[in-house]
């Protein structure tokens, strides 16, 4: 770094355009949000629309509006992951040509027939290796892995904690591009974050299990690692999963947003924790994303997963 001058941090919000931004990827917007503002940092946007096959058409400039109704401001250009497949494509020969990655035959049913141990949970069984010396006769490549290591990934989470995950029992050897023909989410997000020199990722805790992925994939890269930030879930009513009914936060109008998102945000930030003034429930959306600025406290959030303030939508 050049003498003088400090270090900003760059926090990014990275919705997949998937449906219209709910409770939960609004309280990863407004995390992502305050805590690189609250530094003066950059905040960047950009849409993960990879998985061509859940994209739904609309749901990008949805959200993207909605995020503008609610008076985000983002930094510099939109990234779209689906126009960036040259970079994905880069860093993935890079690792095959490192003998990191190799390319994989098998199906998910070889895959969980295979497993001598299985390890239940989100990942299924733990990949048993059977590619990983060469393609045995009569497969042909389906999908690109990359070597777990043997080295348990440690890190500190800013909400959660010190992590440690031993990769090769986690999951084992993973997709970095998939069998259906997309690169992974794991690479896309690496190369993306590094490319833009992100500094900080506050995003769900459903994306805690993949950290200790991207930090491998970090690793093996070359690129420095973030520092993670990982928000409690939003829960339904009485911490049931929460239906769509209940998680949308764009309205068909839009019109009922203008009026009530400043509630919306300010019910975000009791959730994070944090304790606004009642006075700024009768203010605008800039004004409770600037007062989050000034004022928000980190450790105050909470670990564990909770319901969202009524009224969520009004
Ligand atoms: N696109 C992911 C999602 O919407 C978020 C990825 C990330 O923040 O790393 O769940």
């Amino acid at each position: 770094m050049e003498q003088g001058k400090t270090a900003t941090t760059i926090g990014r919000f990275a919705p997949s355009p998937t449906g219209p931004l709910h409770l939960g990827s609004l309280v990863a917007a407004l995390g992502s949000y305050v805590m690189a503002r609250r530094t003066g940092g950059l905040w960047l946007l950009r849409i993960e629309d990879l998985d061509t096959p859940r994209v739904v058409p609309g749901m990008a400039d949805d959200i993207l509006r909605t995020l503008e109704i609610l008076g985000f401001r983002w930094d510099g250009e939109i990234l779209r992951q689906s126009r960036r497949t040259a970079v994905y494509q880069e860093a993935l020969e890079r690792l095959l040509r490192e003998g990191a990655a190799y390319p994989c035959g098998c199906s998910r049913a070889e895959i969980a027939r295979a497993a001598s141990a299985p390890h239940p949970g989100e990942e299924g069984p733990a990949y048993p290796g059977l590619c990983r010396n060469g393609i045995p006769e009569g497969k042909t490549a389906r999908s690109i892995r990359v070597h777990a290591g043997s080295e348990p990934i440690e890190f500190f989470d800013g909400i959660m904690g010190p992590q440690r995950t031993d990769l090769s029992h986690a999951g084992g050897d993973f997709v970095i591009k998939r069998a259906d023909g997309p690169f992974a989410y794991q690479l896309a997000v690496v190369v993306d974050d590094a490319l833009s020199g992100v500094t900080q990722i506050v995003r769900g805790a459903d994306l805690l299990p993949s950290t200790p992925r991207q930090i491998r994939l970090q690793r093996l890269l070359g690129y420095p690692t973030p520092a993670y930030w990982h928000l409690p879930l939003v829960t339904g009513p009485e911490g049931a999963k929460l239906s769509k009914r209940h998680n949308a936060v764009s309205l068909a109008s839009g019109r009922d947003l203008e009026r009530e998102g400043h509630l919306i945000l300010y019910n975000a930030l009791v959730f994070l924790g944090q304790k606004p003034p009642k006075g700024l429930r009768d203010s605008s959306c800039a004004e409770v994303l600037a007062w989050a600025a000034a004022h928000f406290s980190p450790l105050s959030i909470p670990r564990i997963p909770g319901p969202f303030p009524s009224p969520a939508v009004t």
